[in-house]
């Protein structure tokens, strides 16, 4: 399909086109072991500009388009994926809640340290109880004078050890379900609130995700985005973007790896023929081509709509499930493809084998894609 950038974004993206090559993938395998991104590597992500993609100009950042951010996240996808995540957790979830319905004090305050990468975000909805059932979350902030005092943990935060400011949901009112969640601003350091050590993951080494507690900490009220009582839906609107987000990481990772199978399946030579000779290969290649062009297709469609200003959940949702599924079955088909070298580490395919399958679980599971897909057809007679 035809995506319609912005000059600049064309630039940009050839620019970490570049990167991705020339200084991400040749440290991959090095990421991977050491279990940490290096501090180079993070300045020079800051030198490009890369934390600055989803702040709006005005405020020093390069206020692309969500077209053109997917863009981006796709070229990203194509390398190890603790590098696109620090960068999506902070354009997409990170961020999204301040752009959306931060107040111009806010605004001011926080945008610029982000668009520079001083300031790296993160976002905090799910604990130790709930998860899927968003409204279900304990973490409470009761108001004290100028202050509002937060109590609760937080789970399975990516980008806790490097955040420097996090956008926080808890219940101001319980009685009121999904119309009593509030989000709040709550800087690093701010007495009462600790973060937890990384916890031990399947995949996505170098990227880290931790817990998060609250102790009687105390936030100022000029810290609530969008107004008390609105966070529920901020959060989900802030997730549509993260999801469409997640799904153009994936169709990255899915062409690197149908890239990968191709050449595998040229030069592997068994009975005497290249395996790719193989009507058995040649269809693992097909359906990994159609499901790539079909995700391509359904990702920069939703972000045109997004780009248009229509709020679209339903076709974000069918974009991640299908991609981030499809993915991981492409990952499954590109190791088959490898053999016994597909499932040893001196490749990448089994890397993104375990890294793929986390798209399918975080920002909303397959599941509860399904769920708001299925809600919208049968609230609309069938409309898709
Ligand atoms: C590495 C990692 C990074 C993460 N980063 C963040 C982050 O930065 N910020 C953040 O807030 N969260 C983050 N998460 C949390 C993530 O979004 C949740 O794990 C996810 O939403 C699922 O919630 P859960 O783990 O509590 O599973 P549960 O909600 O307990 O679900 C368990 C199973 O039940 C299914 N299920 C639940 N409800 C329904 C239903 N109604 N219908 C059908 N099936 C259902 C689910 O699909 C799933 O299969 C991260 C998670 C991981 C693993």
């Amino acid at each position: 399909m035809r995506i319609v950038l912005k000059r600049e974004e064309e630039i940009f993206i050839q620019t970490v086109r570049k990167f991705v090559k020339t200084e991400l993938e040749p440290i991959s395998a090095q990421v991977e072991e050491e279990d940490r991104i290096p501090e180079e590597i993070i300045s020079k992500m800051r030198q490009l500009g890369l934390f600055g993609m989803s702040v709006p100009e005005e405020y020093g950042g390069f206020g692309f388009s969500v077209t053109g951010q997917c863009a981006v996240m796709e070229e990203m996808g194509r390398t190890n994926a603790c590098f696109r995540t620090i960068i999506s957790t902070n354009n997409g979830i990170g961020v999204t809640g301040l752009v959306l319905a931060g107040t111009p004090e806010q605004k001011e305050k926080y945008l610029p340290k982000i668009a520079t990468g001083e300031y790296i975000t993160a976002f905090a909805l799910t604990e130790p109880g709930a998860g899927s059932d968003a409204a279900g979350i304990k973490t409470s902030a009761v108001r004290a004078g100028d202050n509002y005092v937060l109590n609760g943990t937080k789970q399975f935060i990516t980008n806790a050890d490097v955040a420097s400011l996090f956008s926080v949901i808890a219940v101001t009112d319980r009685e009121k379900k999904h119309d009593g969640l509030t989000m709040f601003l709550v800087e690093r350091g701010t007495p009462g609130f600790t973060v937890g050590p990384p916890e031990k993951k399947m995949g996505l080494r170098g990227s880290h995700t931790c817990e998060l507690f609250f102790d009687d900490c105390r936030v100022p009220a000029g810290n609530v985005v969008g107004g008390e009582g609105k966070g529920f839906r901020l959060a989900m609107e802030v997730l549509d973007k993260g999801r469409l987000i997640i799904a153009a990481s994936a169709l990255g990772a899915a062409r690197k790896l149908l890239e990968m199978m191709v050449e595998h399946a040229n030069q592997r030579v068994a009975f005497g023929k290249p395996i790719g000779s193989f009507q058995a290969i040649q269809w693992m290649i097909a359906d990994s081509a159609v499901e790539i062009y079909a995700m391509e297709n359904m990702i920069y469609s939703a972000a045109a709509e997004m780009d248009e200003g229509k709020k679209i959940p339903h076709r974000v949702a069918m974009a991640k499930l299908f991609a981030t599924e499809k993915a991981c079955e492409i990952a499954d088909r590109a190791l088959q493809v490898h053999g016994g070298m597909g499932y040893m580490k001196d490749l990448p395919v089994e890397r993104f084998y375990r890294d793929l399958r986390l798209t399918r679980i975080y920002e909303g599971t397959s599941e509860i894609q399904r769920l708001i897909i299925a809600r919208h057809c049968l609230k609309k007679g069938g409309e898709c």
